[in-house]
């Protein structure tokens, strides 16, 4: 499979993102240049039979990015557009995520170049179990754990532990976070990304003085985290009045029905064509006037050529980078805030350190306690970064972003040079 190169330049945006808030910061130079490559990256390419009979040679590549606070942290994605300046990017949001939210681990993440959508289950198994055994030699629970990310999910995990254990010869659930709960995941894992994403917009519309019941809400990205995002924004009597998939949008001025909206994709694969909607593109729920925002699918949503047309009030980023250092100039003059996807999509990898945790104790909590848990740090987190904020008279990311590298930059001081 060839490799494509149209990831919008995300891994220029990273290092961009880093710059400023380095600047702010003070950060000298020899970290921010440590800071600004991968520690490791693997590349692999490996055969897999199709169900034809067919040999297909597919690429894959895990890339960890820093080491300083623990073990590396990140999920793996399945998509066409997989890169490894993606990928990259992906990593070093994983170190400030992690950091942000001040849980032991470094960043990473990893990726396989193919179209899920269109492999057999036997197929896909076949993938994640040779992919498995490829970066096999650089993953385990005190190394670096894999989790969800695009494309994955639990039967996805549950095929990573299960090849990661055989090859070594006993079950180590707590190599890859996101499993199934009846093979050593954690309750609330699975919502998590979503739940954690509407507690930062409780947080921030506490702060703004916002009434979440009765708030008109737009949610594009319809998978594990857009549709748990927007679950739990209905809970709380937010209206949404639109959704979109990655095959196109749908709006009701009067507010979605989501049961009926999950009925429907489960039915037909998607929410498009959804009786009683008006059908938009992706792109343009985007510009609906509204009073929150959640982009929860890919990178490069929010641009400098569409954030003038923005007319929500608030965004949550559940995607990693949908938000373009442009677009953040722009938001931030017209008055919109922005709680950044290092700090509003940090519920997944927050309950993906209490799943590693239990199943490194073989001690395993309610969904209550997991809920608990990651309220108190999501909301703690907030805090940090809002204070931070007010501080310095910046944006939310940039207060992150210097929440992060003040942590990271620190470890690495304190650990020292080595040799
Ligand atoms: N893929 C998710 C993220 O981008 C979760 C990572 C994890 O749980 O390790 O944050």
């Amino acid at each position: 499979m060839s490799q494509s190169v149209s990831d919008g330049g995300v891994l220029e945006m990273a290092r961009r993102q880093l710059d400023q808030a380095a600047d702010r910061l003070g950060l000298d130079e020899g970290a921010r240049k440590v800071l600004k490559q991968p520690q490791r990256v693997l590349m692999v390419s490996f055969p897999i039979k199709m169900d034809d009979g067919r040999m297909e040679v597919f690429t894959g590549y895990r890339v960890q990015h820093n080491f300083a606070r623990g073990p590396s942290k990140g999920g793996l994605r399945y998509h066409p557009l997989v890169t490894l300046d993606e990928v990259t990017a992906l990593s070093m949001w994983m170190t400030w995520k992690c950091a942000v939210v001040d849980i032991p681990f470094g960043g990473a993440k990893g990726g396989v170049v193919c179209n899920p959508k269109e492999l057999s289950v036997g197929e896909l198994e076949r993938l994640t179990r040779r992919f498995t055994s490829e970066i096999g030699i650089i993953i385990g629970p005190e190394k670096d754990i894999p989790a969800p990310d695009v494309y994955t999910n639990p039967q996805v995990m549950a095929w990573i532990m299960d090849t990661f254990s055989m090859n070594k010869g006993y079950s180590i659930p707590a190599v890859v976070t996101g499993k199934p709960i009846e093979m050593g995941g954690s309750h609330g894992r699975l919502e998590a990304t979503g739940r954690g994403c509407v507690y930062t917009i409780q947080d921030a519309a506490a702060r703004l003085g916002m009434e979440l019941k009765g708030a008109r809400a737009v949610v594009q990205g319809f998978g594990n985290v857009g549709q748990a995002a927007a679950k739990a924004l209905a809970e709380l009597g937010v209206k949404i009045i639109a959704l979109a998939d990655s095959n196109g949008g749908i709006f009701a001025i009067d507010g979605l029905d989501l049961a009926a909206v999950l009925a429907h994709k489960d039915q037909t694969g998607s929410v498009t064509g959804m009786p009683g909607t008006e059908s938009m593109s992706s792109s343009e729920i985007l510009e609906l006037e509204c009073e929150i925002l959640v982009p929860s699918a890919l990178e490069n949503q929010i641009r400098g050529d569409n954030a003038g047309r923005i007319r929500a009030k608030l965004i949550a980023e559940g995607a990693n980078g949908p938000t373009t250092p442009e677009a953040d100039e722009i938001l931030l003059k017209k008055g919109v805030t922005v709680i950044p996807d290092i700090l509003a999509n940090a519920g997944g990898v927050i309950v993906s350190y209490f799943e590693w945790v239990q199943g490194i104790q073989h001690f395993f909590w309610t969904e209550e306690e997991v809920n608990a848990q990651l309220r108190r740090r999501m909301t703690a987190s907030f805090d940090v970064v809002y204070s931070t904020k007010e501080r310095e008279g910046c944006d939310m990311r940039t207060a992150a972003y210097l929440v992060a590298l003040k942590r990271v930059s620190e470890a690495m001081q304190l650990r020292g040079l080595y040799p």
